[in-house]
């Protein structure tokens, strides 16, 4: 007999053209990023974006370089990977990732990650007076949703390892990736695909599937930021 409960959590759905895939209803997201937990272990390993969006960070090179940290690669040059790919999930048709380097802890990081594990591209944004994600990249904004194959759906595959919200960190959860991801959906697919989505869930799986009650936790992956008086930004892949 199929499983009706498991038919639903892997169903892809549809709102004007956009494939949707229910994972986003279903998996637990913690009460929210905090970097004194996590650290934004999510961008360990950097990001990809659309080759076309290093051009909106290197516009702003400058206002980026003055917000970095010490260690941080100033070289702009080395932000970015040379290899440039095709994928179909970007609006060129291609994409190119950021680099990583090594910090003084022997942590392996994107290369704007911040010694306080802030991203120094929201960081430079706000500083210009800019919304906090006009330069930072889709995937950045949206994890741990993703746009994969043209589906918009939960990233699994990068929750896998993280210890804060990763998949496996059930005893985190406090919500569902939806209810945890509702500002960045709004910016990067607009209101109406929100109010869809928050639609279909109420109606689908919020009485039918209850996430987890988070514990308290204070469990820290990385060492504190030493400068707690930043103002605090987020990182969701560095978030606010
Ligand atoms: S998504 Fe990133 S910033 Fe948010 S809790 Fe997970 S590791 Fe931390
Ligand atoms: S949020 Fe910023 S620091 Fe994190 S992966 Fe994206 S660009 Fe890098």
């Amino acid at each position: 007999m199929i499983n009706k409960q498991a038919e639903e959590t892997d169903k892809i759905i549809e709102f004007n053209g956009q494939k949707i895939h229910t994972s986003i209803f279903t998996q637990g997201f913690v009460p929210g990023c905090d970097m004194k937990i996590c650290g934004g272990q999510c961008c360990d390993c950097g990001v990809y974006m659309d080759k076309d969006f290093r051009n909106v960070i290197l516009e702003h090179k400058e206002v980026i370089k003055e917000v970095m940290s010490p260690q941080q690669i100033k070289d702009e040059s080395q932000w970015f990977d040379e290899e440039i790919i095709e994928d179909d999930d970007f609006p060129s048709g291609y994409a190119a990732g950021s680099n990583v380097f090594v910090d003084n802890i022997d942590r392996e990081k994107c290369v704007f990650m911040d010694d306080n594990h802030y991203c120094s591209l929201q960081v430079a944004a706000m500083k210009m007076g800019l919304h906090k994600w006009a330069i930072k990249p889709t995937h950045c904004i949206l994890y741990p949703v993703t746009l994969m194959g043209g589906v918009i759906m939960f990233d699994d595959e990068h929750s896998d390892n993280l210890l804060y919200c990763g998949i496996h960190e059930k005893q985190n959860f406090s919500q569902s990736v939806l209810e945890g991801t509702q500002e960045e959906i709004k910016y990067v697919f607009g209101e109406d695909m929100l109010n869809f989505l928050n639609d279909y869930y109420k109606k689908n799986f919020a009485p039918k599937y209850s996430i987890e009650t988070a514990q308290k936790v204070d469990r820290r992956i990385y060492p504190n930021p030493e400068n707690s008086s930043e103002p605090e930004v987020h990182n969701k892949l560095g978030e606010q």
